[in-house]
């Protein structure tokens, strides 16, 4: 099947050292935000394309097929999969993070949001005043050659079920299990399921928090290389999957597509656990960026 845009594809460019930095970073911004609002990643279409298969509930299946439906009529038309295009979160990782590349991504919202277009997403918190969209950048130092950038654009609907909770360090693995399980029984049906769940645990409270979201940089088939954190996403996705929530929560045997789980090392007397919840329309693109002008895009 051919898909537009190609999700995987490389483009060079003249050299981003020779060029203007913050030229080049603004079309792979851009480029990036196009790609992800109008098509989702394979293994996220996969996922929601086995879901149809095995699913035994009318209702549920209906809806699954309309989301099958919306991705293809997206993909067809060039246009975003939901008018939602989300708050948008930037992930750089490179050697030399300079404020072109800050600019650059700034610039490229703007373009995207003209030409895509994007919905206006982001107000004032208190005024309530719009202002476009503020993408959100998070940097990590990286010894690779080349600069990566990924792109999430999040939808409010599944952004609003996020929690953050302070357990104790006695409350342990089961505590962590049980925190987790009883915030998706009350909120998963509000985010538009199927979900693809984000646990961070550990860390700072904000920390833990990003963690949560990073993990929906992962591909929904990737395996945990920590053997306790892989068992403890395997029973989760099993028991929310019991919890019949469902497609849109209309019943059924698809609650979560999978879960991912980040941890980091936190102070002695805490165990921060953050939860991060996106919708069916898991959407996100990384670009690397190479000396020589190439780019490529997965
Ligand atoms: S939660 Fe997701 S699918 Fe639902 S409206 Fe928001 S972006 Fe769209």
């Amino acid at each position: 099947m051919l898909k537009f845009p190609p999700r995987a594809l490389i483009l060079f460019l003249c050299p981003p050292t020779l060029c203007h930095m913050r030229k080049t970073i603004a079309l792979v911004a851009e480029e990036l935000l196009k790609r992800a609002v109008i098509g989702l990643p394979d293994d996220v279409e996969i996922a929601l394309a086995n879901a149809y298969s095995n699913e035994t509930k009318e209702v549920a299946k209906e809806q699954l097929k309309i989301i099958l439906e919306n991705i293809g009529v997206a993909r067809k038309n060039q246009t975003a999969l939901c008018q939602d295009t989300g708050t948008i979160s930037f992930f750089v990782r490179g050697k030399n993070l300079t404020s072109e590349i800050r600019d650059g991504i700034f610039d490229g919202v703007l373009a995207a949001t003209k030409n895509i277009p994007l919905r206006p997403n982001s107000v004032n918190p208190l005024t309530r005043k719009n202002i476009g969209n503020h993408p959100f950048i998070h940097l990590e130092f990286s010894d690779n050659d080349y600069l990566e950038i990924s792109v999430i654009p999040k939808g409010a609907g599944c952004e609003n079920m996020s929690a953050l909770f302070m357990l104790r360090p006695s409350d342990g693995l089961e505590g962590v299990r049980k925190a987790i399980l009883t915030h998706v029984a009350q909120k998963a049906k509000n985010a538009c399921p199927p979900i693809v769940l984000g646990i961070g645990i550990g860390g700072t409270p904000e920390q833990a928090m990003l963690s949560a979201k990073e993990n929906h940089l992962k591909k929904l088939t990737s395996k945990n290389p920590d053997p306790i954190l892989a068992e403890l996403e395997a029973r989760l996705l099993t028991e929310i999957n019991e919890l019949g929530v469902g497609t849109m929560g209309l019943g059924g045997l698809r609650t979560a597509l999978s879960v991912k789980i980040l941890s980091h090392p936190c102070h002695t007397a805490s165990l921060p656990v953050a939860v991060n919840i996106e919708c069916w329309a898991d959407r996100r693109l990384t670009a690397r960026i190479f000396k020589d002008g190439k780019i490529e895009y997965f």
